[in-house]
């Protein structure tokens, strides 16, 4: 790997962190079971371990056991959660609320319903990537039947304000779903506190495999109806049927175990290389920090710079360091991030965009050379520029 660019894309995937593959390899080969098996021991081992991940989920978020839904990953529960209430409640009401921030995996699931009739109603966002809570107070109707806004945004690491939504959804009987696929592990969440009512979870961001991910589905207070997105054996009470997957499970538990007795350290010593990061890079003129200055992911860090061409800034990075570019390749098609544009830039400057995401294998050395790099890029490219 020395010959690889340093590694700063932690908010596209994560390496599995050592003592997760660890706890997993067990379950690949000697308690090969099946969960489902209540006849011996192979089964009742095997159940043992899946029971131990959604102790750990549980406690994560402060829901119980039998709230957890173990899904393929966060675009299968982001899936489930709003075509599910859709079907279920659809006699109740059409309407959906949404923000233009969020992940494909809420959007193209939405865009779907719409083509079956649902009204989408999709909230723009603020300068610094928040909501504002009166547009979403003013949005609900009494036809609404789900309000769906991630905890912390992938692309510009905001962190949604979870708890002022759940209250603004409880108190009108509105199901409040958030993806939670960037925030699990790093930031706090409590589903009691924030009133959440569906809550998506995947392990591949917070150094556990990828392939596997969780629905969290409120029991009590209210109870939360899903209507099932895959059909056969009853698993997982009905929701999500199809033979559990032991090793990736019992990783997940693994990794979000690690990651909750590091949160403190960790996001300490994240925010320092972040800001050392943007110390840095803001003596250039011209550079913009995308996202709430604050209220963000520690490891987050998302600028616009001006003046350079977006395509020949990725270029120029690529060989020092392994970051994404504010285009989204999605469908084959390339887009400037339909996130940066919600933020209000133009598409040449969201084209112009880095993505930094620093993890739990980033050193201030990588960071430091980083920066150097960047720098050095970005004044040679508007060197070039004035010169044309
Ligand atoms: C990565 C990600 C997803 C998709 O999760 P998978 O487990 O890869 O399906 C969904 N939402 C957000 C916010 C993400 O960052």
């Amino acid at each position: 790997m020395s010959n690889h660019p340093i590694y700063l894309d932690y908010h596209a995937t994560t390496p599995v962190d050592e003592r997760v593959l660890a706890a997993m390899l067990p379950y690949f080969t000697e308690k090969f079971g099946n969960p489902a098996s209540i006849n011996h021991v192979y089964g009742w081992e095997a159940e043992a371990a899946v029971k131990q991940t959604r102790e750990i989920l549980a406690a994560a978020i402060n829901a119980t056991p039998e709230e957890v839904v173990f899904t393929s990953g966060a675009t299968e529960a982001n899936n489930l959660a709003i075509k599910g209430v859709a079907e279920a409640y659809f006699q109740k009401g059409q309407h959906i609320i949404t923000v233009a921030t969020e992940h494909k995996a809420v959007l193209d699931p939405c865009e779907y319903l719409k083509t079956l009739g649902f009204e989408i109603t999709i909230l723009s966002v603020q300068k610094d990537g928040l909501i504002d809570l009166n547009q979403l107070e003013k949005a609900c109707r009494s036809d609404t039947i789900l309000v769906s806004v991630m905890a912390a945004n992938n692309e510009i690491g905001v962190l949604q304000s979870l708890a002022e939504i759940g209250e603004i959804c409880r108190d009108r009987n509105i199901i409040f779903h958030t993806d939670a696929a960037q925030a699990i592990g790093k930031i706090p969440l409590d589903v009691q506190a924030m009133k959440v009512d569906l809550m998506s979870l995947t392990a591949h961001k917070v150094y556990g495999p990828k392939g596997i991910g969780a629905l969290y589905v409120r029991r009590r207070n209210p109870r939360v109806q899903l209507a099932p997105q895959q059909h056969g054996g009853g698993h997982e009470r009905g929701m999500r049927s199809g033979t559990l997957y032991t090793p990736q499970i019992v990783g997940f538990g693994k990794a979000v175990e690690i990651a909750l007795a590091e949160q403190a350290t960790e996001t300490e010593r994240l925010t320092q290389l972040r800001q050392s990061l943007w110390l840095q890079l803001s003596q250039l003129e011209g550079i913009h920090l995308n996202g709430h200055p604050t209220q963000r992911l520690a490891g987050s860090l998302n600028i616009s710079v001006e003046g350079v061409d977006g395509a020949a800034l990725s270029l120029g990075l690529q060989p020092v360091m392994a970051v994404s570019s504010g285009s989204a390749c999605s469908s084959a098609v390339t887009a400037p991030s339909h996130v940066l544009t919600a933020l209000g830039h133009s598409e040449q400057l969201a084209y112009a965009s880095v993505r930094v995401g620093i993890g739990r294998f980033n050193t201030a050395e990588e960071i430091d050379i980083v920066g150097k790099h960047a720098i050095a890029t970005i004044q040679s490219l508007r060197k070039q520029k004035t010169l044309v």
